[in-house]
């Protein structure tokens, strides 16, 4: 199934494909591994994950810090624009 999706990394929309492990995942768990990458200027390849936000809809991105988290692109956004 193929799903739009914005990259949080990136802040661009992408089309990936999920699988029916990953949407089980998904739904179970509120996110999946979707593979590695790497991006200009990082050391090594990460884990990405497709995520859901209660909010927003599915994104991708990869854990945060010791606590692992995801970060919504457009939840950042919104914080943004509610400090400025
Ligand atoms: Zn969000």
């Amino acid at each position: 199934m193929k799903v739009k999706v914005i990259n949080s990394y990136t802040e661009q929309e992408e089309t990936i494909n999920l699988g029916l492990i990953q949407r089980l995942k998904l739904k179970l768990l509120g996110h999946a591994k979707i593979g590695e990458r790497r991006y200009p200027g990082w050391r090594g390849r990460l884990p990405f994950y497709v995520v859901r936000c209660e909010e927003h809809g599915l994104f991708i991105d990869y854990p945060h810090g010791y606590s692992r988290f995801f970060s919504c692109p457009k939840c950042k956004e919104a914080e943004e624009n509610e400090m400025s």
